[in-house]
């Protein structure tokens, strides 16, 4: 079980995630995963960046507002016999974030591995307390650290790899002991060391990660994420009334779903879970009568729909490069995509049509400005291409469900009910995996777009 930051944002969450395990746990054996409190981890990077540029006022500031969340959090969630050891622990942990801070602040200088170390206080700070808060209703926990549990990584810096191998036989040999005395582990989420023991992050959200490691390593029956929603939707209930929480995707499914920005874990912490077919069950950790959305690798069928939900990115815009000199000349994309990559540009959707002579690439509208400039620069006056336009208004409309593949007809039907809602349509992909067919309409039209495809495959009825 993981919990998520706003699962353990403040004492009370702290003590409903404490019954939450106790009420799964005579029955089934538990490894806990910690998040940071809520956006306590935000705040240890803005920490970071105070220290460094010498801004010290600002930087006492939220260091002791994060000093203080936690020492009242670990008194209000304790039993009165945990809170002593508890207590010394937050406030040993308290110091050494401080000796941190003050080590940056003079040197001036964040470095990737002393960021790293800085933003595991998150993690290390949360963990026992929920620990303890599990304690005090009278179940054993140990309270452990990634490396503790067995997680070791690379040495890059924010975003480390961990040697999933090593570290599998590493966490079965330190966790199958604890939980053979029944005890619970309590495991620091998103961070993990190196071989020679500096402290490492999995990347941002790396706490799902943890918990994929970990339920792979352990080959658990199912790894259950705690988070604020009830699972993963049909399509936004802000946008759709009769939007429904779907009770079983694919991990495939899930992949594409978290790309087009369904509140789900990361593709990469999904997959040591898709690896070993571990199904991954996300839950909302105030209902957790609910049973959630489960991914798991059984592509299941939607009641006879191809679609199972639709999603919208908004605040994108379009980018197109044209030029009757690219027509049949190799490597005019690689010049195209070259220039956005060197600028930093992520595109999100490309499209070219078969004569050849332009291209539309849709990237964030922020990085629109810098997309055109780039372009222009690498590429006008080469007598390849002509001419750079930007358009600023638009959405990208995803169409996802594992149905669609090899079922001819879907997009038929997808862009007939657009056309019907007079709603026109700038691009269209189609990923080869055919799970999705993505498609770019203005932002306005967007919210209505998703309505009609919603109504279309009939998502709001229970299959
Ligand atoms: N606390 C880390 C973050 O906010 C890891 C996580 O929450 O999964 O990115
Ligand atoms: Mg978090």
């Amino acid at each position: 079980m993981k919990f998520g930051g706003s699962s353990l944002a403040n004492a009370a969450k702290i003590r409903n995630a404490a019954r939450v395990v106790e009420r799964f746990s005579p029955e089934n054996r538990i490894v806990v995963v910690a998040s940071a409190m809520d956006d306590t981890t935000d705040r240890l990077v803005e920490l970071g960046e105070l220290a460094r540029r010498g801004e010290s006022a600002r930087a006492s500031k939220i260091l002791s507002r994060i000093q203080k969340l936690h020492t009242k959090t670990a008194q209000a969630t304790s039993s009165r016999k945990e809170s002593k050891e508890l207590l010394d622990r937050i406030d040993r942990l308290n110091k050494e974030l401080e000796k941190t801070v003050q080590g940056i602040s003079h040197l001036r200088e964040l470095t990737p591995r002393s960021r790293d170390y800085l933003l595991s206080f998150g993690e290390r700070l949360s963990t026992p307390i929920l620990a303890a808060a599990i304690r005090s209703l009278g179940l054993k926990t140990q309270a452990l650290t990634g490396a503790e549990a067995g997680i070791s990584s690379d040495e890059r810096f924010g975003e480390a790899n961990p040697l999933a191998e090593v570290s599998y036989h590493e966490m079965r040999r330190r966790l199958d002991p604890i939980l053979a005395r029944n005890e619970i582990p309590v495991v620091t989420g998103f961070i993990a060391a190196t071989v020679e023991g500096s402290i490492t992050t999995l990347g941002r959200g790396g706490s799902d990660y943890t918990a994929s490691l970990l339920g792979a390593a352990l080959n658990t029956n199912e790894i259950w994420i705690w988070t604020d929603v009830d699972g993963l939707m049909t399509a936004d209930p802000k946008i759709v009334k009769d939007a429904r929480v779907l009770a079983k995707v694919s991990f495939g499914e899930a992949l594409e779903l978290s790309y087009f920005g369904a509140k789900m874990m990361h593709p990469r912490a999904m997959q040591p879970a898709a690896q070993r077919k571990i199904p991954v069950r996300i839950r909302n950790s105030s209902k957790p009568s609910l049973e959630g959305t489960l991914v798991s690798s059984a592509e299941t069928p939607n009641g006879g729909r191809v679609v199972k939900a639709v999603s919208i990115i908004r605040s994108v815009g379009i980018v197109t490069v044209s030029g009757t000199g690219m027509i049949g000349s190799p490597g005019a994309a690689a010049k195209v995509f070259t220039a956005l990559g060197s600028s930093n540009v992520n595109v999100m959707m490309i499209s070219q049509g078969s004569s050849e002579a332009t291209i539309s690439c849709v990237v964030a509208r922020k990085d629109v400005d810098n997309a055109v400039r780039a372009l222009q620069l690498a590429l006008l006056g080469q007598g390849l291409v002509d001419n750079v336009v930007a358009e600023r208004d638009a959405c990208i409309i995803a169409v996802v469900g594992s149905g669609m593949k090899g079922t001819p007809g879907v997009a038929a039907r997808i862009f007939g009910a657009v056309a019907r809602k007079k709603i026109n349509v700038r691009i269209v992909a189609q990923g080869s995996s055919e799970y999705n067919v993505s498609f770019v309409v203005s932002e306005r039209e967007g919210p209505e777009a998703v309505r009609v495809i919603h109504d279309e495959f009939q998502l709001g009825r229970k299959p």
